[in-house]
């Protein structure tokens, strides 16, 4: 597993050891229901390596924003539940509302060799995302190892994934943790070539860095979705009322002219599918017509990249070695916008390159279009990539052990 020189679940020895491990299990839920399961099961094999090795394994996470407050309906209880089935074993699940309270001090202090206990949402304590002291030791005070498998939260300096370090000797990364770091570090930083970046989504400002940093990485990339506009602003065409961040079209045309000076090729949309308005509801049926990017009319609106692009950008994956994909390519929430993005699913479901799909929207469209299994990765964690990508230090990463 190669996890950037960080210790793993591999380099320790937890027989009989009272280990916290940090997870992910952040999942939608509906009146109380898990809806997507994914970060529940990526979980599974450290925890089942714990287990099978004879940890006591105390679970943490956190989940949605209770802003510091407990907040009953982002309870972890129903994770638990998942949990135990997955397992095949109880799950004691510590419901209290500091977190580490009565309830979880008696149920580790009464857990045997191989047992699971789940604390309660790590979020419901208003010092956790504020990285704070106390809540930290009170964390680090029920285990002897510490283990971080939350690569969704890796980028979070908070008490569960940094501040917890400080007080525990031996913290480590989990194998999904090692997974995630393997496939993104091994892409940004070693990559089979040629190495193509797909970057949509709506917004240029979010993924400025992303950009920057992918020029001096990829050999080609190809920006979709809203954040095109902004491009196709600094080539000098007009776009209609399409999304223009009016404050980043010099940074777009000083990142057109350094990917020129690197010989990185740039791919913009040709033309595009565009809208009068922007659907309300969002997948509402609504009149498209194909326009040029020399000229969108004004009026109309580019809402997703239109077919010449599509094939162009699905081309430009075929000759790839190593994809990796973050953003859609336009609105494709609605199936009249949702073609560009499909068709990149397509291409990318089809090559036999290693294929890295950055999480959120993109992560979501493959998995709904039924190609979940046929990409190299999908990451659990959407800004937890973005950061990778910009080749800043996961916080959750730095504070794990050296090997
Ligand atoms: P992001 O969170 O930056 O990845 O953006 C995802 C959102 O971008 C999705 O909800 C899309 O509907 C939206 N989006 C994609 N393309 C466009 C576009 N051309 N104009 C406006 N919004 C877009």
């Amino acid at each position: 597993m190669n996890t950037l020189n960080k210790k793993t679940v591999d380099d320790i020895v937890v027989k009989g050891k009272k280990v916290l491990v940090r997870c992910d299990f952040n999942v939608p839920l509906k009146n109380g229901v898990i809806t997507d399961e994914n970060r529940i099961v990526k979980a599974l094999p450290t925890i089942k390596k714990l287990i099978a090795d004879g940890g006591k394994v105390i679970l943490c996470s956190h989940l949605g924003k209770p802003k510091g407050e407990p907040k009953p309906e982002l309870s972890l209880a129903p994770v638990a539940e998942r949990l135990a089935q997955h397992l095949g074993q109880p799950v004691v699940f510590a419901a209290d509302d500091c977190v580490v309270g009565e309830n979880a001090r008696a149920a580790v202090e009464a857990m045997k060799d191989g047992d699971v206990v789940l604390l309660q949402n790590t979020r419901y304590r208003v010092e956790e995302t504020k990285n704070g002291e106390a809540f930290s030791k009170e964390l680090a005070s029920l285990c002897e190892i510490y283990v971080n498998d939350a690569f969704g939260a890796a980028h979070r300096a908070h008490c569960s994934t940094v501040g917890v370090t400080e007080y525990v000797d031996t913290s480590v990364v989990g194998y999904l943790m090692g997974k995630e770091l393997q496939y993104l570090g091994n892409a940004v930083e070693n990559p089979v070539r040629p190495f193509v970046c797909i970057l949509g989504g709506a917004k240029v400002a979010d993924k400025l860095s992303v950009i920057e940093n992918l020029l001096n990485k990829a050999d080609t990339l190809i920006i979709g979705g809203g954040m095109a506009y902004t491009f196709i602003t600094a080539q000098g065409h007009k776009v209609g009322d399409s999304l223009v961040d009016e404050t980043k079209i010099d940074y777009c045309k000083e990142m057109l002219k350094r990917a020129e000076e690197k010989g990185v090729k740039i791919l913009l949309p040709i033309d595009n599918v565009a809208t009068k308005a922007f659907p309300d509801p969002i997948d509402a049926p609504i009149e498209t017509k194909v326009f040029p990017s020399t000229l969108i009319e004004d009026g109309w609106m580019g809402l997703d990249i239109g077919p010449e692009s599509a094939k162009m950008f699905a081309d430009a994956v075929k000759s790839a070695k190593t994809v990796v994909w973050n953003g859609p390519m336009g609105v494709s929430e609605n199936p009249s916008l949702a073609n560009g993005t499909v068709t990149v699913a397509q291409a990318l479901a089809d090559t036999d390159a290693i294929t890295i799909i950055g999480g959120g929207d993109s992560a979501a469209a493959v998995n709904n279009l039924g190609f979940g299994d046929k990409m190299s990765h999908i990451s659990t964690g959407g800004g937890a990539s973005l950061e990778f990508l910009e080749g800043k230090e996961l916080p959750g990463v730095a504070a794990a052990n050296d090997k």
